[in-house]
């Protein structure tokens, strides 16, 4: 297994977020959490990168503990987010936010070497490497926070919400790069309100509800699920 959560939780204060969460990613997967508003995916996805502190449980890599490491340290180890909202360098250019995916980085030919390859799978970031983020587009601005992360040299890439806020044929567009960047061999760990481009793109699925696990199982399965049909397909 690449990476596994094993019964984690984490509170903000009192209020506990996500209770007894398991959830394995196995290389070259795309595993994907949907849930409503306030579920806990984006504190799941935060306890992965180390961003917030666990109560209790585990998180490994490659069979290795890595929950309380640094942010930074789980970086290096080939974990990279893709944060909610994109959290680009607006007043920074388009290759100044890619370098910053790099900066813990010292094989520098590599890193020219992936700048080469992020510019190929984006041409439109490519023709404004020198323009400051903030004037990009949001599927722009969104391949951006993309293209930070594979900066990272990372082998699974955490997606939180990636589709928010974009028009149906931008997000059709970011479904495809997940698709081929996972073809390239990355796991990816999608988080998504879209449940059914989340269920599509991925191989297994989790559910959270009000912080706990309420259903877990191959995407197509839960596609065809009735509670998933009715909650959060709308059928
Ligand atoms: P959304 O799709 O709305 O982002 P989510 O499924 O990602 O929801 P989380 O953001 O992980 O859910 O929130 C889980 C719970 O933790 C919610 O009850 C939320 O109010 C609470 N919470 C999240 N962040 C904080 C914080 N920084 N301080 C206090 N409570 C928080």
């Amino acid at each position: 297994m690449l990476l596994e959560a094993e019964r984690i939780c984490v509170s903000y204060g009192k209020v506990s977020a996500i209770r007894d969460i398991t959830i394995r990613v196995p290389e070259g997967k795309i595993v994907t959490i949907i849930g409503g508003n306030g579920a806990g995916k984006t504190t799941t996805l935060r306890a992965l990168s180390g961003m917030v502190p666990l109560k209790s449980g585990e998180i490994r890599f490659l069979g290795k503990r890595i929950d309380g490491l640094s942010a930074d340290k789980i970086v290096a180890h080939g974990i990279a987010h893709v944060p909610e909202g994109r959290r680009i360098f607006p007043n920074m250019t388009v290759e100044e936010n890619l370098r910053t995916g790099a900066f813990l980085r010292r094989d520098h030919a590599a890193v020219e070497k992936d700048l080469a390859d992020v510019f190929a799978r984006f041409p439109r970031l490519k023709e404004r490497r020198g323009q400051r983020a903030q004037t990009m587009s949001g599927g722009e601005q969104q391949m951006l926070a993309i293209g930070r992360a594979l900066m990272s040299d990372p082998r699974v890439l955490l997606m939180d919400e990636p589709s928010m806020g974009l028009a149906p044929v931008i997000v059709e567009e970011i479904a495809q790069i997940i698709e081929e960047i996972n073809a390239r061999g990355l796991s990816v760990v999608l988080v998504e309100q879209n449940a059914e481009l989340a269920l599509e793109l991925a191989d297994m699925a989790y559910v959270l509800e009000t912080g706990n696990m309420a259903l877990e199982g191959p995407a197509h399965e839960l596609h065809d699920n009735e509670h998933v049909r009715a909650a959060y397909l709308g059928l």
